[in-house]
C-alpha cells in the first residue's frame, strides 16, 4: 500500500445525500467491502483493473442517488489521486474519441466556440478533440501528476495540475465545461456543478459522462460491476443526474445512454474473470490484431447535459 493511503482506511465521515441533502441512509445498496492491504497504487488511477472494493453505499429515497457514507476525509482522497499511477494512454485516446463523437451534436447549440474547460482532463486527450472541434481555448485540470507527464507536447501546457478550483477561471466566460467519469469521485459533486454554472456564459453547457447504476449492464453484473469501486463516492442514475443539474440551475437538462468504443483487450480487462486468468487473456489479446480492433459496446454509461439559461 502506498504511503498516502492510510487516511483511506478511516471512512469515518457520515454524510447526507450529496445531491438533495436527505439524511435517511436506511436503504443500503451494498455493505462496505474492502481490504486496504490489497489496495495498490493503481486503485486511484483511471481505467485500472477493477478490485471489487467499495465503501458502504446507500440509496437516497428522495433523489435516487447511490452514495458512500461514511467516507474518509476529503484530504486523504486528494492525496491518493495526486500519487495515483497511470498507464492507460491508449485507452484514454479511445475514450477521448468516444467523447468527441458524443460532443458533436451539442456544438451547434453552444453560444460560441470560445473557451472550453475539461475537468479531470487526464492526459489531455480530449483537449485535442476540443481544439480540433474549433474551440479557441481548451483548458484542462487534472489532480494526478502521472497522466499530465504522459500528455502530448501539444496539449500539456493547457493542463493545470491540481484540484479544480473555481477561482482560477473567469466567471461567466466559458461556453462549454466537460467532466467525464469524474463526478463519482468528487466529495461534493453539487458544489462542482454550481461552480460550473457560475463559470459558464448564458447559453453555455455542462456536459458530463458517468456510469448509470440502473443501466441493465450494471444491474446484470450486480456485485461484480466495476462501478462498485472504492473511488466512487456516489453513483448516479439518469434520474438523480437530472435532479442534480436542475437543482444547480441548469435548463434543458437531459440524460441518455451511450456506447463506448475501446479495443477488445480493454473490454477483457473489465470482464469479471479471476485475476490471473484475466491478466493472461488480456496480455494475449494485446499482442494480436483481434485484441486491438475497437468495438462499440453499451457499458452502462450515460451522457447528461444542462444549459445555463440565457436570462440568468
Ligand atoms: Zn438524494
Amino acid at each position: 500500500m502506498m504511503a498516502g493511503m492510510e487516511g483511506l482506511m478511516a471512512p469515518d465521515h457520515a454524510r447526507p445525500c450529496p445531491v438533495c441533502g436527505d439524511a435517511d441512509d436506511s436503504r443500503v445498496f451494498a455493505e462496505a467491502a474492502y481490504d486496504l492491504s490489497k489496495l495498490g497504487e493503481h486503485a486511484f488511477a483511471s481505467r485500472k483493473v477493477p478490485e471489487y472494493m467499495h465503501y458502504r453505499l446507500v440509496q437516497c429515497p428522495t433523489c435516487d442517488l447511490v452514495y458512500a457514507s461514511p467516507v474518509p476525509a476529503a484530504e486523504s482522497l486528494v492525496r491518493a489521486y495526486g500519487e495515483a499511477a497511470y498507464d492507460s494512454g491508449a485507452e484514454a485516446a479511445c475514450a477521448a474519441r468516444t467523447y468527441g463523437r458524443i460532443l458533436k451534436p451539442y456544438l451547434s447549440r453552444l453560444p460560441d466556440l470560445g473557451m472550453a474547460i475539461d475537468v479531470g482532463a487526464g492526459d489531455g486527450a480530449f483537449l485535442t478533440e476540443l481544439a480540433d472541434a474549433g474551440f479557441e481555448s481548451a483548458m484542462g485540470v487534472e489532480p494526478s501528476a502521472a497522466p499530465i507527464a504522459a500528455a502530448s507536447p501539444r496539449v500539456r501546457p493547457w493542463i493545470r495540475h491540481g484540484a479544480f478550483r473555481e477561482e482560477e477561471y473567469p466567471a461567466g466566460e466559458a461556453s462549454l465545461i466537460t467532466c467525464f467519469q469524474t463526478l463519482e469521485h468528487l466529495p461534493d459533486p453539487m458544489e462542482f456543478c454550481r461552480a460550473a454554472f457560475r463559470l459558464l456564459k448564458p447559453g453555455g453547457a455542462l456536459l458530463v459522462v458517468d456510469h448509470d447504476y440502473r443501466h441493465v449492464v450494471n444491474r446484470a453484473l450486480g456485485r461484480r460491476s466495476p462501478i462498485l469501486d472504492i473511488e466512487h463516492l456516489q453513483l448516479f442514475s439518469r434520474r438523480s443526474m437530472v435532479e442534480m443539474l436542475r437543482r444547480c440551475g441548469f435548463a434543458g437538462v437531459e440524460a441518455r445512454h451511450i456506447t463506448n468504443r475501446y479495443p477488445l483487450h480493454y473490454w477483457l480487462r473489465l470482464a469479471p474473470l479471476p485475476g490471473g486468468l484475466k491478466r493472461r487473456v488480456c496480455d494475449a489479446a494485446r499482442q494480436t490484431w483481434l485484441g486491438r480492433i475497437t468495438i462499440p459496446l453499451p457499458v452502462g454509461n450515460m451522457v447528461a447535459v444542462g444549459y445555463k439559461p440565457i436570462s440568468s
